[in-house]
């Protein structure tokens, strides 16, 4: 398979723009008119800009309004052909998309759409040219790839051919089945792009909200499958509008689009391994048995506070490394590292983050075969020296440049903690809490790196994604998503803010950049950890009273129940499985925070309870010196 994305979709000048596309990988780029008229430069310098990033320039577009229409346009129309003939050539592109016709005065008629075709066909001919017809979702006479199909049919002519276009056949859902009997040869280049299902005007649809296929909720898969089942192995080309993609990180985009292709690719060819497409080999997707540890880089006196919080926990001190200044503490199955080592990534992510939890260790089935596919998913390896009592933990770059490690049970991986570290005994020992092992780990971002992220969890990782749901803060929206695998041993929240002055967007512009904001611990009784906890001295986030009146009133708590939340500052949601119970600590630094929860069969998250939560912590950040102007974290 080859890959290829339209200009249209990334931010940037054109030269930016091919610069980003050359270094994700794609083999090619659809030059858009707009992008080309805008550029100070002959369609022969773009010609020669292209190539020189040693990409091939699939298609020229778009040709607007063309096929059935009355004299003296019809005219007209062949001769802006031939105008834009003129750009291909210089251009040296030998594909032009025709979009169906939108124009009031279009006549309709196959016939005549066929007619129109041939002759095109002639005259392209004669430059050794191509032409792709292609059914736009909103075109006037023409909205359906199955008629296109027919009218490229009956014009019958080798230069006139099909663009498939995965979004105007989807957003019409039409049967995607129709493909599977088109020719192959007459498919001229295959177009993807997914979105979001939200009910609006096609055309609006189409225009602002396309992404990336896997970041949006179209059967982009299924179309693919189609395709890939007549024998077709040209270009695969990214055609996204997307008005964030247009403000966002040219270079990450142009990332996310060719991670989504090979992503596709690789999904079609793990189900039909019979396809003539040619798709990279790497490992299938990678089962996550559970988060090992979370690390945290530190100072040694920030490392002390946090260590406090982590003892009321009820965390022990287990370990310390052999040569680093790294010290291990335990609870159930959880780990939590605290690395205050003045060398290394750790240190370096200190210095620009201060404390934060920057790494993240899942527990998969093969290490390395996870960091291999990463890798041929065009994520980026994280390597930092090892000293001679340590293992190389294989490992990439993760959200806001964190790092996430990979362990498993089939390599010397399996007695990391033995080899790396000499167990201690805790002396000062706190209550165990009876915390078993982490239920969710929070990530912070920017709402525009949402969607990167969830591509790169979703692509290399077994794991999917839930809707977005919004999470209410006082001072605006955080959008929130979680990728999830079917065991639960997997559970990423992903909240983007849209503003600094939300608690989420307070933690982002505070620690320079997205990172992990909260973690949450599962126990199995959260009555008798509460106690525990406050036997430890620790104090829980306060909730207020009021909530405790509207959940007794909203669920029909019994009184006796309601009245144990309240005393414990537990909160309460329901779903259709069962019964969640959460309760928070307080900030520690700008934002960041444990939680604790038991899960009664539920499935969620408790969304509901959050705009309660950050109310609280809120309140919880004021007195702590937090000035009452200037700042402007609180509503
Ligand atoms: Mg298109
Ligand atoms: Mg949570």
């Amino acid at each position: 398979m080859k890959t290829s994305i339209a200009t249209v979709s990334l931010s940037g000048e054109l030269p930016e723009k091919l610069e980003a596309i050359a270094k994700a990988g794609f083999d090619g780029v659809e030059i858009f008119e707009n992008d080309f008229l805008a550029f100070d430069g002959s369609a022969r310098d773009v010609g020669r800009m292209v190539r020189d990033h040693g990409l091939a320039i699939t298609l020229f577009q778009p040709f607007r309004d063309f096929e059935g229409m009355p004299e003296p346009q019809r005219s007209r129309t062949f001769d802006r052909a031939e105008r834009k003939f003129d750009v291909m050539q210089e251009l040296g592109t030998d594909l032009v998309l025709v979009c169906s016709n939108v124009s009031p005065i279009a006549l309709g008629g196959l016939d005549r759409a066929a007619a129109d075709f041939h002759e095109l066909g002639e005259r392209a001919a004669r430059r050794g040219l191509r032409v792709g017809y292609e059914a736009l979702a909103w075109g006037r006479h023409i909205n359906d790839h199955r008629d296109a199909w027919e009218i490229v049919r009956r014009a019958d002519h080798g230069n006139i051919g099909l663009i498939l276009d995965s979004f105007h056949t989807l957003a019409r859902k039409i049967d995607v089945n129709s493909i599977r009997s088109i020719p192959k040869e007459k498919i001229f280049i295959i177009q993807l792009a997914d979105a979001p299902l939200i009910h609006m005007d096609l055309l609006y649809w189409s225009r602002h909200y396309r992404n990336m296929p896997g970041e949006g909720d179209l059967p982009v898969l299924d179309f693919m499958r189609a395709v890939a089942a007549t024998g077709y192995d040209g270009y695969l080309s990214l055609e996204i509008f997307n008005d964030q993609f247009r403000g966002g990180s040219t270079r990450s985009i142009a990332v996310d689009g060719q991670r989504s292709l090979i992503h596709l690719g690789d999904q079609v060819k793990r189900i039909e391994p019979d396809i003539a497409m040619t798709v990279p080999e790497m490992p299938a997707p990678v089962e996550v048995k559970g988060v090992e540890f979370v690390e945290f880089a530190a100072n040694e006196e920030e490392a002390e506070e946090l260590a406090l919080l982590l003892r009321s926990l009820g965390f022990r001190r287990t370990g310390k490394h052999k040569s680093k200044e790294v010290t291990r503490y335990s609870q159930g199955n959880i780990n939590l590292v605290i690395n205050t080592d003045r060398q290394g990534f750790a240190h370096s992510s200190y210095a620009v983050h201060g404390t934060s939890a920057y790494a993240l260790g899942l527990k998969v089935a093969d290490a390395r075969a996870t960091v291999e596919r990463a890798r041929a998913l065009g994520a980026e390896p994280f390597e930092q020296r090892v000293g001679p009592s340590e293992i190389k933990m294989p490992a990439i770059r993760g959200v806001g440049g964190g790092v996430v490690y990979f362990v498993d049970e089939q390599s010397d991986l399996k007695d990391i903690w033995d080899l790396e570290f000499d167990s201690v005994r805790d002396q000062a020992a706190p209550k165990d809490a009876g915390l078993v092992q982490f239920d969710h780990v929070a990530q912070t971002m920017n709402v525009d790196e949402m969607l990167t992220w969830l591509l790169f969890y979703t692509s290399i990782l077994k794991a999917k994604k839930t809707p977005m749901v919004d999470i209410i803060d006082p001072a605006g929206i955080v959008r929130s998503q979680v990728v999830e695998n079917e065991a639960g041993s997997l559970r990423i929240t992903m909240n983007g803010a849209e503003n600094r002055r939300t608690l989420a967007g307070h933690f982002l512009a505070e620690k320079f950049g997205s990172s992990i904001q909260h973690l949450a611990f599962r126990t199995n009784d959260i009555f008798a950890t509460a106690e525990a906890l406050k036997a430890n001295g620790f104090s829980p986030l306060q909730v207020t009273p009021n909530y405790y009146d509207d959940v007794e009133a909203r669920f029909g708590l019994e009184p006796d129940l309601a009245d144990r939340l309240k005393a414990t500052n537990i909160l309460y949601d329901r779903d259709e499985h069962g019964e969640y119970f959460q309760l928070y600590s307080p900030n520690y630094g700008e934002g960041f925070f444990f939680e604790v929860v038991e899960r009664r069969g539920y499935k969620g998250y408790g969304a509901p309870n959050a705009i309660f939560r950050i109310a609280a912590q809120k309140r919880f950040i004021r007195p702590q010196g937090m000035p009452r102007r200037g700042k402007d974290i609180r509503a």
